[in-house]
């Protein structure tokens, strides 16, 4: 709900966008489902409320990282299929097969884990195996390894122990055209997913493509997509194009209220180290965000903030809880809007913008918004 009384920063998300790249996305993947990839509390943006959007407009599927935050979309009500990807030993995996959540298993520790918890719980785990195709991370390795992994799981399948219900893998390189890892990673995909059909492995869902994928590789879209940033209205990498070059509609819009505006003469040292000098008599801002709400500190002298209608740099070092931007002697009133980024279309810098200032990629801007920026849903 809106906010009533004024706030310091609020990151405003807008759902409806979220809605509406949901649709496109399905448009663009038709014979695929799609998984909303909502771990790291949906790239910052909120899990649960991003998850019952993104299940609203059509997501057959919900992606999250680990087994607790799966759990946590459950205990928050939402139905259907939820995949957790990232096996630690410990994990709460008996929880996991009682809350009929899909589990990854990269390797046969993880496949004793879980077929152990699903003794435990008396009910069959949903086990997706996934496979390294080339990123060199999680994942089994092809050749023998692969043969062991998919004739122990079935063996614990034909026991009534588990279900495989997925063959899966991630790509290195889709955000980079024409890489050839992506088809050498194509070609061994779809060759340890045939090994394992005819060793009798019935998958209701074979997947590798991630955003990039979904947007630029038709071939890799199988029967289901796991799209994150793409969700969120943010291109994968300039590389690719912008969102809107995609349809894509920005979720999150980050802005805060300057706290204070004074006049200084030139000369005059700002923020710790004294990066920036004033160049003569001006105006500073203060907007009260640092590092600590994640802006990064790397963009310290570069980030952008539109105030009054105007691109503002960040002036000198960004700090843990503000940061100072010269206003060039122009005197909006304390309490102005600052807004670091936005969809763009009321000439605000976007996510991408400021990940190219501070030298990441966007996904790190949106994720790393603290807890301390309230969300506000509209
Ligand atoms: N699939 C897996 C296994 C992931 O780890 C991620 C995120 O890194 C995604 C899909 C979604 O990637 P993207 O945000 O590029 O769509």
């Amino acid at each position: 709900s809106a906010p009533t009384a004024p706030l310091r920063a609020r990151a405003e998300i807008d759902l409806a966008a979220l809605r509406a790249n949901v649709r496109t996305l399905r448009a663009l993947a038709p014979g695929a489902q799609l998984m909303a990839v909502v771990k790291s509390e949906a790239y910052g943006h909120g899990a649960v409320r991003c998850a019952r959007a993104a299940v609203e407009a059509g997501a057959g599927w919900l992606g999250t990282a680990t087994p607790e935050e799966a759990l946590a979309l459950r205990r928050a009500g939402l139905p259907g299929r939820i995949m957790c990807w990232l096996w630690t030993p410990g994990g709460p995996w008996r929880e996991a097969v009682e809350a009929d959540i899909d589990v990854s298993v990269s390797g046969m520790w993880a496949l004793a884990e879980v077929t152990a918890a699903a003794r435990a719980a008396g009910v069959p785990a949903r086990v997706q195996l996934k496979a390294d195709t080339g990123l060199g991370r999680n994942g089994c390795q092809p050749g023998e390894d692969w043969a062991e992994l998919v004739a122990e799981a079935l063996r614990a399948e034909a026991d009534g122990v588990l279900r495989i219900t997925g063959l899966w893998s991630h790509f290195a390189c889709a955000d980079e055209p024409g890489h050839p890892s992506i088809a050498a990673q194509l070609a061994l995909f779809r060759e340890m997913v045939g090994y394992a059909e005819r060793q009798g492995v019935r998958p209701e869902v074979r997947h590798i493509a991630n955003s990039p994928a979904t947007l630029t590789l038709p071939d890799s879209h199988f029967d289901l997509v796991r799209t994150g940033i793409a969700l969120y209205g943010i291109s994968p990498s300039p590389e690719l194009g912008t969102s809107a070059d995609f349809g894509l509609r920005p979720v999150m819009t980050l802005s805060a209220n300057l706290a204070l505006v004074k006049h200084v003469p030139g000369g005059h040292g700002v923020s710790y180290g004294h990066h920036y000098v004033t160049s003569g008599r001006t105006t500073l801002g203060l907007v009260p965000l640092g590092y600590a709400d994640g802006i990064p500190r790397h963009a310290s002298g570069n980030g952008p903030v539109l105030v009054g209608g105007k691109w503002r740099t960040v002036a000198g070092r960004i700090a843990m809880d503000q940061f100072v931007v010269d206003l060039g002697g122009d005197e909006p009133p304390v309490g102005a809007e600052a807004v670091l980024f936005g969809p763009g279309d009321r000439g605000e810098p976007t996510a991408e913008d400021w990940a190219q200032a501070a030298g990441t990629i966007a996904y790190e801007i949106v994720t790393r918004i603290g807890t301390r920026v309230p969300r506000v849903y509209v």
